[in-house]
């Protein structure tokens, strides 16, 4: 059937064909548009893919820890999952390049090569990485280029190329991936964009970081080894060093124990025989009763130190071994104390025993616990002052046996309760220390408790007192059978040498032990005003808190010294103060005050007591100590044990030494007094020799100057200036033999006979022989010697001076003009010696402007620094000067003498007297 269309009909039919064609263009467009969508979907698939790979690879990069090991995953990645023909990753080493991976689809051959291939720097592929740090993509590059080597190193046609970053500018490596030409289109087609843009490039960033964390690490690892290799080699030399440590460590152990032993032996010997002798009964006077008595108490206690070493010794070695017994405690301890109880009488201390109405066995090593138990009584009593209360208590529990001993002592800080019971451990140990001991006995009672399975253990207050508390397990379960000695045990006496100090205690009070009486201390400490020292006997004081010691010095000392005792350092210095001794004697280590102390305080006592000798004894042997000791100003230093020979020598030269001193000092203070007197006369003498010099001529008839210095100690220099006839002036210069107030005397006397003739002599020879004669008649007993000069002088109106001049063994004149210096001498003896004399008398004249000069010899004898006198060109020089300066003459030149003499004051007086006739005048 035909279809019959009507014309409306067919032009609907023509708008249908066109909304069909529109309709499938449309169709057309979606199914383009899903396609497209459908492609970017695979992109994107594929994109997270490649996220989800790099995700993946990227952790198995962090986890690898080492770098080619990274390599590898890189290289895997790229071949297998971003469909590279081949890839290879290049690091740097320091000569070049080297392939630490390669993957790929290749022929063996290919794979050797690669596996070989060498790039050293500067070879062409080498040089082409290092120019390209930003990386590269090349397509056949053409033959010739740089890329074109490493292509065919590489065996391929097109190769890309990406740093591998090393820091911000740094290069470490690079990733190279590529195909080659006869699989190009495999490998492009299925390579696509999105897979190498996204992968590749992220791969290679990722595989920088993954570099640096394993370098890192190598580095770490490398510093880690070595610090191991170095705390390795530190721990070998340790336990090497440790080793022989332990070595010596057991030597002297070994030698500690074996000379212990050795000791004991000859000391256990003796202490035997003293024991026997001082019986109750022995026939023995109360003096050696006395010595015997101490040097016992001195031996056991040696013995107790030397025990106490041993013990100590095995205890470093761990040698301790038990033999244990079941003691009956409460017999035991009671019979402990009552063996103290004397010495306890002696010093009021009471003693008291808290124990179970029922006795009970105690399973220990018997001679541990009586050390153990011992030692705290002693401690006790020790550290207890007198009139003080010791309690021991004893207790039965379950499980435990304790044991307490409580004092009302001086107790024990806080931060020291651990440490006592340390080896050599004491609260005091400086040297002002109360107390003697070693510091051994709570370790060893620590360690006794722990041999035992028990504790020790201590509550304590400054000051009240302190108590120890010994904890042992109940019955025998706990110890070892093969220890456990199941014997009956006999109650015995502790051993006389753990009692020792406590009777010592005791006897400090200058009363005996209980078990072995003796008289008290030969010497007692005297007080120090109470006995009238003897004056023939020098006196020393000993000053030490050993009672022993002090008596021992002091039998050594006390048959050449009155000798006085102290206990410790304070009570020494207040005996020496009131003593004033002449040696002190002192131990070091002493209670209240040091032997250093002591000698300081003494040495820097305003008093006498400065200077009394001090000598120190001490153990201490090391250089430090001595230095110490001299440096606090002790005398002599003796190191104990001391020879008691040497100590009397020692003390008999310092005795001697200070009595000479105090013998040089009365010298000296006499000395002193003396020389005030004499330097008080010699004022006077001065006074009285300045008294006598006479008052000069007025200038208008006779220039004159003149001095007079007396020296130090006053010389014998007189001079005198009369007008004896009318314009006749007589100059008159006299030196006396002799200095000092005699030879003031004597001046003194000359002066006055001289005065006696001056005036009526009518010349000057005449007035020198009257002078003699007065002289030598005087007293026989009055030595008269001296040197005089006497001139008469005329001044002429024409300014010159008529001159007469006799001389008696005095220095020359002088007369000083324009043209120099003239001595004139007249010849006459020194006068005093005989009563006939003859004396030239000259006759001369002095032109005008000429200066007669007269001095005395001590003017011209003084010397300079080099010991030229000043009497040659010197003086001849300070003339010419002063006259040339025409003021006073006399004064001028003694000026030159003191700028010129090297002592001063002058050795000898110096006397100038310097005339001139005044200058010419009109005769009328
Ligand atoms: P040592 O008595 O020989 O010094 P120890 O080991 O027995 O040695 O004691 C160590 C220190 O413990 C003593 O020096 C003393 O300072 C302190 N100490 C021990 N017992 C007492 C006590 N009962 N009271 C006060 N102090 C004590």
């Amino acid at each position: 059937m035909a279809l019959q269309l009507a014309p409306d009909k067919v032009e609907s039919d023509v708008d249908l064909l066109a909304r069909i064609h529109a309709l499938s263009e449309q169709v057309k467009g979606l199914v383009n548009a899903e396609k497209a969508l459908y492609d970017s979907q695979q992109q994107l698939d594929a994109q997270v893919r490649v996220y989800r790979q790099l995700y993946e690879v990227g952790k198995r990069l962090n986890a690898s820890l080492d770098v080619d090991n990274v390599a590898r995953i890189i290289v895997q990645f790229v071949v297998y999952e971003l469909y590279f023909e081949r890839c290879v990753v290049l690091l740097k080493t320091n000569s070049g390049f080297r392939v630490a991976a390669h993957e790929g689809y290749y022929n063996e051959a290919d794979a050797s090569a690669l596996e070989t291939l060498e790039l050293p720097t500067g070879s062409p592929v080498a040089s082409v990485l290092d120019t390209y740090t930003n990386g590269f993509s090349k397509t056949e590059p053409s033959e010739g280029s740089p890329f074109a080597a490493l292509a065919v190193a590489l065996r391929l046609d097109e190769l890309t190329g990406l740093p591998i970053a090393a820091g911000p500018d740094g290069v470490r490596g690079f990733v190279v991936a590529g195909n080659r030409a006869e699989k190009w289109e495999y490998h492009t087609r299925v390579a696509d964009e999105a897979k190498f843009a996204l992968g590749f490039a992220n791969l290679v960033s990722q595989s920088g970081t993954a570099l640096s964390t394993v370098e890192a690490y190598a580095a770490l690892n490398q510093e880690r080894n070595a610090l191991e290799e170095k705390v390795r080699e530190r721990t070998r030399e340790l336990s090497t060093a440790m080793e022989s440590l332990k070595a010596l460590d057991k030597l002297k152990t070994n030698f500690f124990s074996n000379v212990s032993h050795e000791l004991r032996t000859p000391l256990t010997l003796s202490i035997g025989p003293i024991e026997m002798l001082l019986r109750p009964g022995t026939a023995l006077d109360a003096e050696s009763r006395s010595v015997l008595t101490s040097v016992h108490a001195n031996q056991l206690r040696l013995l107790k130190l030397i025990n106490d070493l041993l013990d100590f010794s095995k205890m470093e070695e761990g040698k301790h071994s038990l033999r244990v017994v079941p003691i009956p405690l409460v017999q035991t301890v009671r019979y402990y104390l009552s063996t103290l109880q004397a010495a306890a009488d002696v010093r009021r201390i009471e003693l008291l025993l808290n124990v179970p109405e029922d006795d009970d066995v105690l399973y220990a090593d018997a001679n541990m616990l009586e050390k153990i138990v011992m030692n705290l009584l002693s401690n006790a009593f020790k550290f207890t002052p007198n009139g003080g209360k010791i309690t021991l208590d004893v207790q039965f529990d379950t499980a435990r046996v304790v044991v307490a001993v409580t004092d009302t002592g001086i107790g024990i800080p806080e931060d020291k309760r651990e440490v006592i019971f340390q080896r050599f451990s004491q609260v005091d140990s400086g040297e002002n220390r109360q107390y003697e001991g070693t510091g051994i006995g709570l370790a060893m009672v620590k360690e006794y408790m722990a041999l035992h399975g028990g504790v020790v253990s201590v509550e304590s207050a400054v000051g009240s007192g302190s108590k120890f508390t010994l904890a042992f397990k109940r019955g025998s379960a706990h110890f070892d059978p093969r220890d456990i000695a199941d014997q009956h045990v006999e109650v015995a006496a502790p051993k006389a040498h753990n009692v020792v100090d406590i009777w010592e205690t005791a006897r400090s009070e200058s009363i005996a032990p209980p078990a072995l009486s003796s008289p008290p201390d030969a010497v007692p400490a005297a007080p120090p005003t109470a006995a009238a020292p003897d004056a023939r006997r020098p006196t020393v004081l000993v000053v030490d808190d050993n009672h022993d010691l002090r008596r021992y010095i002091s039998s050594v000392l006390s048959e050449h010294f009155e000798v006085h005792v102290a206990k410790d350092g304070a009570a020494g210095l207040e005996s020496a103060r009131a003593l004033v001794p002449d040696l002190v004697i002192s131990d070091v280590m002493m209670p209240r005050m040091s032997g250093y102390e002591l000698c300081r305080a003494m040495k820097q006592d305003a008093s006498d007591l400065a200077r009394v000798p001090v000598i120190l004894l001490t153990a201490k042997a090391e250089r430090s100590m001595r230095l110490e000791g001299l440096q606090c100003g002790a005398d002599d230093y003796l190191i104990k044990p001391f020879d008691c020979d040497e100590l009397l020598a020692r003390a008999r030269n310092l005795i001697t030494l200070r009595a000479q001193e105090n013998a040089l000092a009365a010298a000296h203070r006499q000395l002193v007094a003396h020389s005030e007197v004499i330097a008080r006369d010699l004022r006077q003498a001065r006074a009285f020799q300045r008294s006598l010099l006479p008052t000069e001529p007025s200038p208008d008839r006779l220039i004159t100057s003149t001095v007079y210095e007396p020296c130090a100690v006053v010389g014998g220099d007189i001079y005198d200036i009369v007008e004896v006839r009318s314009g006749v002036f007589r100059l008159f210069i006299a030196d006396a033999a002799g200095h000092g107030v005699q030879a003031s005397l004597r001046t003194i006397l000359l002066r006055n006979e001289y005065d006696g003739i001056k005036r009526h002599a009518p010349s000057p020879q005449a007035a020198i022989v009257a002078l003699n004669d007065r002289l030598t008649r005087l007293d026989a007993d009055v030595v008269m010697h001296f040197t005089c000069a006497c001139v008469d002088v005329l001044p002429r109106a024409d300014g010159t001076l008529d001159v007469t001049y006799a001389n008696a063994g005095h220095v020359p004149l002088f007369v000083a003009g324009a043209n120099g210096v003239r001595e004139v001498l007249a010849r006459g003896p020194l006068l005093g010696f005989s009563p006939d004399i003859t004396v030239d008398e000259l006759e001369f004249r002095v032109d005008r402007d000429e200066t007669l000069i007269l001095t005395s010899d001590g003017m011209l004898e003084e010397r300079g620094l080099d010991g030229e006198e000043f009497g040659g060109e010197p003086f001849l020089r300070a003339l010419v000067e002063a006259r040339s300066r025409g003021g006073r003459i006399a004064s001028d030149l003694l000026e030159a003498l003191k700028r010129f003499a090297a002592s001063s004051p002058l050795t000898d007086d110096v006397t100038i007297v310097s005339v001139q006739a005044p200058a010419a005048r009109t005769v009328e």
